[in-house]
């Protein structure tokens, strides 16, 4: 079976319900090609507000959630809470959570394997900061922070990676289409060869890092792209571009 091409918006911490009414909007007004799924990251208040407003086919997801049911962890919110209202999906591991907030390969692997056992599906991601491009380092860390998790991951049906270069991520600086290529190759290789052929074969690898409408299409024309995720793009009406790259 093909993989099904995948968009990922990243809302960040932006927006509020005016806002994304807005987002809404050009969503609702697409047109939406209906191959794709089509899941956007809304802050973790605005979830239930966001999941009444969009179209269908269009899902929500958590940008973050912990590694444990529930407790006295001040602050977060567990898979089961977003299960509770509704939500499929959960974005983690995004670089952001790795560098501003300082998480480890162990933390998100364990955050991994508490969202996939809780049933919810999990955008994985991964990518090297620039000065490790820079020392030739972009394949073994990008596989370091794929093997923690892969330790934790019994079953990758409801995984979906996200390449994300750290240089290239909010910063106007793609990766060129045959760089990111080469690491989603590397990656599709690294699961054949350490997991099996199947999730190789099976598992969507999205790149991520300053997407936008003029150069997703070149980047879906890759082999082994099969979608994108997009932060800053994805609260402007060019997201529907993106969505519809690979027509
Ligand atoms: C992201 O936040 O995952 C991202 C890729 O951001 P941007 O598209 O703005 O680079």
């Amino acid at each position: 079976m093909p993989r099904k091409f995948f968009v990922g918006g990243n809302w960040k911490m932006n927006g509020d319900k005016k806002s994304i009414d807005g987002i809404c909007d050009f969503l609702k007004k697409g047109p939406l090609d209906k191959n794709v799924e089509i899941v956007v990251g809304v802050p973790s208040v605005y979830l239930e507000y966001a999941k009444s407003k969009v179209p269908a086919g269009v899902l929500c997801a958590a940008q973050n959630c912990y590694k444990e049911p529930k407790g006295a962890f001040t602050g977060e919110i567990s898979p089961e809470m977003l299960k509770d209202i509704g939500i499929e999906w959960v974005i983690l591991g995004h670089s952001e959570r790795r560098n501003v907030f300082g998480e480890t390969d162990e933390l998100i692997a364990e955050k991994c394997k508490h969202a996939l056992d809780t049933g919810l599906k999990v955008i994985l991601c991964c990518g090297e900061k620039l000065e490790e491009r820079e020392a030739g380092k972009t394949e073994e860390v990008v596989v370091r922070q794929l093997t923690a998790c892969a330790k934790k991951i019994k079953d990758w049906t409801h995984v979906v990676v996200a390449y994300e270069p750290v240089w290239a991520i909010g910063t106007g600086k793609t990766a060129t289409p045959a760089q990111a290529q080469e690491v989603h190759a590397q990656i599709r290789n690294w699961m054949k060869e350490k997991i099996n052929p199947g999730v190789a074969d099976n598992t969507r690898i999205l790149y991520g890092g300053s997407v936008t409408a003029d150069n997703c299409r070149d980047l879906a024309k890759q082999p082994d792209v099969d979608g994108s995720l997009v932060g800053g793009a994805s609260l402007k009406p060019d997201f529907v571009k993106i969505v519809n790259a690979a027509k």
